[in-house]
């Protein structure tokens, strides 16, 4: 656990967010900027910083996790398309530095291969919680 790392407190349970599912050493939570409905966050428990800190054991876990909620995401949320992907270090835009995958719904009309930055899009927690509970309930 880092303390100023807001992803550990998210883990921890001491900081707010819309759980979509969790294992022992991993959580899947809705990520607050939602450009279109279903992007999800899915992090190791334990504090990794990168992928250059990651082990393989760690990134199968993960991996594994994030592969469920994209299905999950895509029967709940009747999305055309998932991408999934991670970004890496300050030239990649990255803004937490706790290793995340991101799952991100892609719909028919978007006009970008990935929208998670060029339009953001802050819902209400209510809503986030309503995601969340429909991806959780196709998991
Ligand atoms: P990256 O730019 O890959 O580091 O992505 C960080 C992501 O975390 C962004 O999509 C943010 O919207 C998201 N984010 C930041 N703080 C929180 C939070 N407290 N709860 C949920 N998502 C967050
Ligand atoms: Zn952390």
């Amino acid at each position: 656990m880092t303390q100023d790392c807001i992803f550990c407190r998210i883990a921890g349970g001491t900081a707010s967010e819309s759980l979509v599912t969790e294992t022992p050493d991993a959580l899947a939570f809705m990520d607050i900027n939602q450009p279109t409905p279903g992007h999800v966050l899915v992090i190791p428990r334990r504090h990794v910083q990168d992928i250059y800190t990651l082990d393989e054991a760690t990134a199968a876990m993960v991996f594994q996790l994030a592969v469920r909620v994209a299905q999950a995401v895509k029967i709940a949320l009747r999305p055309d398309g998932i991408n999934l992907y991670q970004s890496n270090e300050h030239a990649a835009g990255q803004e937490v530095f706790h290793f995340h995958m991101h799952v991100v719904a892609r719909y028919a009309g978007d006009r970008d291969r990935v929208c998670v930055f060029l339009q953001p899009n802050l819902p209400p927690h209510a809503e986030l919680d309503r995601l969340a509970a429909e991806i959780r309930a196709a998991l």
